[in-house]
């Protein structure tokens, strides 16, 4: 592999492509830096090689360029304190201004530059933009796994621009190790664990793991849509009507395939998406009219926990309910803490995705899963078998 691992960087002008997407609070206090340090490793390699690292990062979804909320000049501080080293804030992300922060850099020096969302050309996956990006650097290095499966300008466009001089970053290339052990592991049961608020965005991979998996389990608000596809009565649980007949048909192909496809058969619900609403426990097929399911019942739990502490292989995407309220965070904990038992009885584990993360963050069980991976969508399209135009752009 490409990796920054096999070159020295000595005097060179790197242009790192990080995940800074990091969660900022009310006074723009990062929230949560774990994807700051998850490019550490990276960003230390070029310096300590007498490189000059220029940090490239998108930030929240500005709508119309500048929005001061979203300025990346809110991490640097926080890269400072985590590498321990001065860190330079960029004003802009091309042009004269970028170009005169770059020429005046020395070895060793980091330099974050301006959100590159601010520009629309970077989603857009403009090649002028990508061009003015890669003047600033002698060399590429691609270490934003998160958005790998994104062809913008500056995660696959802008590698054209370095033929010889493009890498993976240590964290990409540790993310790719992890999810192609996870594919090629021949041990079983192999078991995925898919949740969340919909289906839409994860037909596919739902399709391609019947080709892979024992055992699928079906959690968090896209079971209801199963269950209405089953005939049952969801009130007013969070249904994807126009997906009732596509959940029948993975419910057949499930068959048809051999995969043991696991639905939640009980539901915690609640008369209001709240913390404080009036709960009761039903039948996932039985919910009463003014009530809403938020959380796996406990006969589910169980069934799957016993399915998952079997398991040799795990995948894990999506909450099995609404976790960030005490009151529905039940299933999702013990799917979490099933995974982790699993894991210290030799499974391989492997968790992604946002919420997924935030879960396993939330109820500390990081350390007790085998990887824990930065990429949410990057993760389910690699899994699902489609090239990473951010991986791909390295490879050409
Ligand atoms: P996704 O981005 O599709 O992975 O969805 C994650 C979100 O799904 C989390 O914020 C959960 O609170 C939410 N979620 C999980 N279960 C449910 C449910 N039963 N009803 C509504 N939202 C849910």
């Amino acid at each position: 592999m490409n990796t920054i691992s096999n070159v020295c960087l000595k005097n060179k002008r790197v242009l790192i492509r990080v995940d800074f997407n990091v969660p900022l609070d009310e006074n723009l206090v990062i929230t949560d830096d774990s994807r700051m340090v998850s490019v550490l490793p990276t960003i230390k390699k070029v310096v300590s090689d007498g490189g000059m690292a220029i940090i490239m990062s998108h930030l929240g979804r500005p709508k119309n360029g500048f929005e001061e909320k979203l300025s990346l000049k809110h991490t640097t501080n926080h890269l400072s304190f985590l590498l321990n080293r001065p860190v330079s804030f960029g004003g802009d992300c091309i042009g004269e201004r970028a170009v005169n922060d770059v020429v005046n850099m020395s070895s060793g020096d980091i330099l974050v530059l301006e959100n590159l969302r601010f520009y629309r050309e970077e989603q857009n996956g403009d090649e002028e933009f990508a061009k003015k990006l890669a003047r600033l650097g002698d060399a590429y290095v691609n270490d934003a796994f998160g958005t790998a499966h994104r062809a913008h300008a500056s995660t696959a466009v802008i590698a054209k621009f370095f033929p010889k001089n493009k890498y993976f970053g240590l964290l990409m290339s540790k993310e790719l190790g992890f999810l192609q052990k996870t594919l090629n592991n021949k041990k079983k049961p192999f078991t995925a664990i898919i949740g969340g608020a919909k289906i839409a965005g994860k037909i596919d991979v739902i399709k391609s793991l019947f080709d892979k998996v024992d055992n699928l389990i079906i959690g968090g608000g896209m079971a209801y849509t199963f269950a209405k596809a089953m005939g049952g009565k969801v009130g007013n649980s969070l249904v994807e009507n126009e997906k009732v007949v596509l959940a029948k048909q993975l419910i057949k192909e499930a068959k048809k395939k051999g995969v043991n496809l696991l639905l939640p058969t009980d539901s915690v619900n609640a008369d209001s998406f709240s913390n404080d609403a009036n709960t009761t426990i039903s039948s996932i097929l039985s919910i009463e009219k003014t009530y809403m399911g938020l959380d796996l019942g406990g006969e589910s739990i169980a069934v799957f926990s016993e399915t998952i502490k079997k398991s040799k292989v795990i995948i894990w995407n999506g909450p099995m309910g609404v976790f960030e309220m005490s009151n529905f965070e039940n299933g999702t904990k013990k799917i979490g803490e099933a995974i982790c038992l699993a894991t210290e009885s030799g499974a391989f584990s492997l968790v992604g995705g946002g919420d997924s993360v935030a879960a396993i963050n939330k109820f500390g069980f990081g350390k007790r899963v085998s990887y824990v991976s930065t990429g949410g969508g990057a993760m389910l399209d690699y899994l699902e078998g489609k090239k990473l135009p951010g991986v791909l752009a390295i490879l050409d």
